[in-house]
């Protein structure tokens, strides 16, 4: 009982930051004598401190703030196909140092990944104040992560399969911590749950569109991964049956009608272009381009009827729109709007909000520490 108490508080100030014992009591429905008795506690241990501010002119004392010490520190790692980022990040969120090496795109072989990210922990962690604490880590990969054994099955675009990246990170670095990995989609949507677009919401589908469409599902303030870890593939839910092929072997998956290529196709580019030709057409769209608008327009009927089977499936309270889909989401809207108020059950129609992503690029690697986070938390708890 006490360690859920003690646990629960540091959730809510790692979540919400710095608090005064009075918005304890409120956030976490615990007894104000509970509430300063766990909090001296947690000063004990050297995880929060306890700031007396001036009173603002009123009477009466001055009610101390609760600030998380952010000398309690994870790792968060992200893997790309042309980089590789490590960042430090305190408890109660701050990112303390953050770096990002590129590479080439022919240096993403596993051993040469693992020796580049030691590399880079071991200078980030040099440059921590002293006394930190480092408690754990977590890792963003592109790639499907097994539940079981966190295993990296896949990772396409890494040339990777079946890699003990936990094993291969802890023989190479000089640090004993835990290391946790992660979907690089499943961590954004649990970022934007916790510190992004859609923060202090714990029910959220996020959905990412680039060259494919990734996503994530969070449901009750947890990643939903299924049996094998697997889920969340998003643009890989079938939206036409007579629809255009997949890279995955399927036809007329999501992405096949929501990704880049679609929305390239529907505006009369070439689909190659990639991101550079994307950012062109938001700019015309941006600046009124009328048949680019059409695209758009299509576009977000598109992604309104897949949408729509999700909210009634999993009835989320906001849907988190990254990658292209952030910025493209004011040109989409109408048409998506649509879809959904034809197609949602009404039951579940108020609840849900949309929203572009506002972490942007930097949402699976503050999903990486948030992981992380999930297990120092219990950590402190524990040694508490
Ligand atoms: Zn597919």
């Amino acid at each position: 009982m006490r360690q859920a108490n003690l646990h629960t508080i540091l959730r809510s100030l790692h979540l919400g930051g710095a608090a005064s014992r009075s918005r304890i009591v409120a956030d976490t429905g615990l007894t104000r004598s509970a509430v300063g008795v766990l909090v001296a506690e947690l000063v004990d241990r050297g995880y929060v401190t306890e700031v007396r501010s001036d009173s603002g002119g009123k009477r009466g004392r001055p009610s101390p703030s609760v600030e998380p010490r952010s000398k309690n520190v994870v790792l968060a790692v992200e893997v790309l196909v042309d980089s590789v980022a490590v960042a430090a990040v305190g408890l109660g969120g701050p990112v303390l140092r953050s770096v990002r090496r590129d590479r080439s795109r022919d240096q993403t072989e596993i051993g040469q990944t693992v020796r580049d990210i030691a590399s880079l922990v071991a200078s980030v962690v040099a440059s921590l104040d002293s006394g930190s604490k480092i408690w754990s880590m977590g890792v963003a990969v592109p790639g499907l992560v097994r539940r079981s054994d966190a295993m990296v099955i896949l990772a396409p675009n890494l040339r990777w399969e079946n890699i003990d990246l936990v094993e291969l990170l802890r023989d190479e670095m000089s640090l004993e911590i835990p290391v946790f990995v992660g979907n690089e989609a499943d961590l954004a949507a649990l970022a934007e749950s916790r510190r992004g677009a859609a923060a202090g919401i714990d029910d959220v589908v996020y959905l990412s569109g680039e060259v494919g469409v990734g996503g994530g599902f969070i449901s009750s303030a947890q990643i939903v991964d299924g049996v094998s870890g697997f889920a969340g593939e998003i643009g890989h839910l079938p939206v036409n049956i007579e629809g255009v092929p997949c890279n995955c072997g399927a036809v007329g998956c999501f992405e096949t009608e929501v990704g880049e290529e679609a929305l390239l196709r529907r505006a009369g580019r070439a689909t190659d272009g990639g991101r550079v030709a994307v950012a062109e057409l938001l700019s015309a769209a941006a600046s009124g381009d009328e048949s680019v608008l059409e695209a758009f327009a299509e576009h977000g009927r598109w992604l309104g009827f897949g949408i729509a089977g999700l909210v009634n499936a999993l009835n989320p309270s906001a849907i988190v729109f990254g990658g292209f889909l952030g910025p493209a989401l004011p040109f989409v809207l109408e048409n998506l709007q649509k879809q959904l108020a034809m197609r949602v059950l009404s039951v579940v129609q108020d609840d849900v909000s949309l929203f572009a992503s506002n972490l942007g690029p930097d949402a699976p690697l503050l999903g990486a520490s948030e992981l992380a986070w999930n297990h120092a938390l219990e950590a402190m708890v524990l040694e508490s």
